[in-house]
């Protein structure tokens, strides 16, 4: 007897006892993403359209850098130099956040024109609702740019981008 086993699309409830599955993946959710016919209603597809319409509201905070995606399914938020943000795995408008926090946060502060930085600082406050300040922006560029100190990123966006968790964290290592 088989292990009872849940598909592996994030999100859907289908395990193998109750129909059939292709490798890890149930049937509808396995013809939605192999492009056989069928397959519209599984969780796959249905993750596919919260995707994009995650994306889409990332894109629209940052329509003058003429964002896009590409065929890998990445956001190239701003193509002239290079920013993106591979959000593959992105399902939740939380998980965005996070993403968001850890990639977009460098360019609002580095590497960039000063109106480029300020445009990005721009967007990504509009995306968060937030209205950090250059030193802001900087101070969370440094403990969670680039993926660091993921628990902490996540204790911030959950805490809707109180600053004063950057504050704990450096008490932590004190
Ligand atoms: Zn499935």
């Amino acid at each position: 007897m088989k292990d009872r086993k849940r598909c592996a699309v994030p999100g859907c409830v289908n395990h193998n006892d109750q129909g059939p599955f292709v490798g890890d993946v149930c049937s509808p959710c396995y013809s939605f993403l192999t492009g056989v016919s069928g397959g519209q209603y599984s969780q796959a597809a249905k993750n596919g359209q919260d995707r994009l319409m995650l994306i889409q509201e990332v894109m629209n905070c940052y329509a003058w850098a003429i964002p896009f995606i590409n065929r890998h399914g990445e956001l190239i938020v701003y193509p002239k130099n290079n920013i993106y943000l591979n959000c593959t795995t992105v399902f939740s408008r939380t998980a965005m956040e996070n993403k968001v926090v850890s990639w977009l946060s460098r360019p609002c502060t580095k590497d960039q024109t000063p109106k480029v930085m300020k445009q990005m600082g721009e967007s990504f406050n509009r995306y968060l609702g937030t209205e950090f300040t250059l030193e802001d922006l900087n101070q969370i560029y440094t403990y969670f740019g680039n993926d660091a100190n993921e628990e902490w990123r996540k204790k911030f966006v959950d805490r809707k981008f109180d600053m004063a968790v950057i504050k704990e964290l450096k008490e932590s290592r004190d």
